[in-house]
């Protein structure tokens, strides 16, 4: 197949299939906007975050 119209997840070890318009599912999609904006708006040491 050249161009599947429905990839799978990029995310690592995600079986679900890529939402269209994103390389990643549903859920996988928001996690990954929330990680973005986390990362644009820098890390802070002080806060406690336990992941
Ligand atoms: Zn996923």
């Amino acid at each position: 197949m050249p161009y599947a119209p429905q990839r799978g997840c990029q995310f690592e070890g995600c079986p679900k299939r890529a939402v269209t318009g994103s390389a990643y599912c549903a859920e996988h999609k928001a996690l990954m906007e929330k990680h973005y904006e986390q990362f644009s708006r820098g890390y802070k040491a002080n806060e406690s975050h336990i992941t």
